[in-house]
């Protein structure tokens, strides 16, 4: 079993990354996402703040406004939105995590 299949993606060829030919095992946007998780390690330096708790939130607004606005039949969103929209959300998600992790530890302390 391929252990990506485990990640939730509804991994619609059209919204797929495809390189030469053969698409990605996992949508644009949640590609994106992932790889970004791959910056987590540098957000150590971060300041642990209200500011980053609400820079990691506001992060995810472009990703909700792209996806949503294309749920409800607004606009078609494309696949370089997608990526772009993914980073920023995985950022978002890479600041929140360290800024969580960090609040548990003071509190433990
Ligand atoms: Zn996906």
């Amino acid at each position: 079993m391929n252990f990506l299949s485990l990640i939730p993606c509804h991994r619609r060829p059209d919204r797929t990354i495809h390189i030469k030919g053969k698409p990605m095992p996992l949508c644009a946007r949640c590609t994106a996402i992932y790889a970004s998780y791959i910056l987590l390690p540098l957000f150590y330096f971060a300041p642990k703040n209200l500011f980053t708790l609400g820079l990691s939130i506001f992060l995810q607004l472009p990703m909700l406004i792209d996806g949503l606005t294309q749920r409800w039949g607004l606009r078609e969103s494309n696949n370089v939105l997608r990526v772009i929209t993914g980073i920023l959300s995985g950022i978002g998600q890479c600041l929140f995590i360290w800024f969580m992790s960090y609040m548990i530890i003071q509190i433990l302390k």
